[in-house]
C-alpha cells in the first residue's frame, strides 16, 4: 500500500472546514503540531500549547488522553480573545498514532453567552473553563494533581529528560501512622490533615516545572524534573522537616504528624522508565518505613 503523507490526511478532512476554524494534526507525546489547515503553515516543530498563549503544556491535555485511550475527547480552552471547543480524535496512519484536533470558535455561540446568569463576562467564562479543566486532573480533597495526571504528565517529563540529558527525580511520600489519626480524631480530621499535608508539601517546591500528585489514600508522588539526587535530597529533606514542624490545630486538639519519603533520581534511558521509577521510589519508601519512619531513603 502506498504511504500517505500527513498533509494528505488534512485534505481528506476538508469536510470539517465549514464547521471548524482550525484543524490540526498533533503528536501529543512530543506536544508538537505536525500540520494544520492555516496558511501559511507555521514552522514545523511548534508546540501545540503555543496556540493558547501558554508557556507550558496544558494541564488538561485531552490529546494525550485520546492517544492513550484510543478514544475521542472534548474540552473547552481559550486564547486571549477567543473560546474554543476542542475535539481530539485518535488517528492511525503508516502504523503511527497521531491525534486530529478540531478547534471550533465558540466565543459567540449561544451555549456560552449566558448573560442572564451573569456568565456573559469573558473573565467568568474563563474561570468556568479553568475549573472544568482543573476538575479533570485534580484530586478534589487536596487540590493536588490526581492519578490520571501522573499517567499523562510523567511520560512527558521523562521524554524531556531523555532529550536534555538531565536527571529526573520521582519521590513517593506517605504519612506515618495515618490510620491512628483517623482512629483517634475521626475521618473528617483525617481529611483536614491530608489537606494541610498537601499544602505543606507544596510549600517546599519552588520551580514551576515541579509538581505533586495524590497517588492514593495518604500517598503522594512528587516530581522534580531536572533535579539530580543531591538536589532532590535537599528539597525532600526540607519537606520532611516542614511536615514534622507543622502544628495542626483542631478545636482543642493540637496535632503533629510525620511522613516518610522514597527518592528515585536518575537519567531516564527510555519511556519504560516511568513504571520502574515509581517502583523504585516505592521500594525506597518501604525502606524508610522499615528504618523507623520520618526519614528519607534514596
Ligand atoms: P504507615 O506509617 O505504615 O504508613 O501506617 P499508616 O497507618 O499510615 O498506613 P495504613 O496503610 O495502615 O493506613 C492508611 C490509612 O489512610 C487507612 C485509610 O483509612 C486512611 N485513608 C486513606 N485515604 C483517606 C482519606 O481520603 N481520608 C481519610 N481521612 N483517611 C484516609
Ligand atoms: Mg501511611
Ligand atoms: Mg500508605
Amino acid at each position: 500500500m502506498e504511504e500517505i503523507g500527513i498533509d494528505e490526511i488534512l485534505n481528506k478532512l476538508d469536510i470539517f472546514e465549514k464547521s471548524y476554524e482550525i484543524i490540526r494534526i498533533v503528536d501529543p507525546v512530543m506536544k508538537k503540531v505536525l500540520t494544520n489547515n492555516k496558511n501559511p503553515v507555521p514552522k514545523l516543530d511548534f508546540n501545540c500549547f503555543d496556540f493558547w498563549g501558554n508557556s507550558k503544556v496544558c494541564d488538561n491535555c485531552i490529546s494525550i488522553r485520546s492517544y492513550n485511550d484510543n478514544k475521542t475527547y472534548v474540552k473547552f480552552e481559550y486564547t486571549e480573545n477567543s473560546i474554543f471547543l476542542v475535539t481530539a480524535i485518535p488517528y492511525e496512519f503508516n502504523g503511527r498514532r497521531v491525534v486530529i484536533e478540531l478547534l471550533k470558535d465558540a466565543t459567540d455561540s449561544l451555549v456560552l453567552n449566558i448573560n442572564e446568569d451573569g456568565l456573559g463576562e469573558k473573565s467568568e467564562i474563563y474561570e468556568l473553563i479553568n475549573n472544568m479543566n482543573k476538575g479533570a486532573t485534580r484530586d478534589p480533597l487536596t487540590g493536588l494533581y490526581n492519578r490520571r495526571y501522573i499517567n499523562e504528565k510523567l511520560p512527558l517529563d521523562i521524554i524531556n529528560m531523555l532529550l536534555s540529558d538531565h536527571n529526573l527525580s520521582v519521590i513517593m511520600a506517605d504519612i506515618d501512622f495515618f490510620k491512628n489519626v483517623n482512629d483517634t480524631y475521626g475521618h473528617l480530621a483525617g481529611d483536614d490533615v491530608l489537606k494541610i499535608f498537601a499544602q505543606t508539601l507544596l510549600g517546599s517546591i519552588s520551580r514551576s516545572s515541579d509538581w505533586i500528585a495524590r497517588y492514593g489514600g495518604e500517598e503522594f508522588l512528587i516530581c522534580l524534573p531536572g533535579a539530580n539526587q543531591a538536589v532532590a535530597i535537599k528539597i525532600i529533606e526540607g519537606m520532611r522537616k516542614a511536615v514534622e514542624d507543622k502544628e495542626m490545630i483542631f478545636g482543642e486538639n493540637k496535632l503533629k504528624i510525620t511522613a516518610s519519603f522514597g527518592i528515585c533520581s536518575l537519567k531516564p534511558t527510555n519511556l519504560d522508565s516511568m513504571e520502574s521509577m515509581i517502583k523504585m521510589a516505592d521500594e525506597k519508601l518501604y525502606l524508610a518505613k522499615e528504618n523507623g519512619r520520618n526519614r528519607i531513603e534514596y
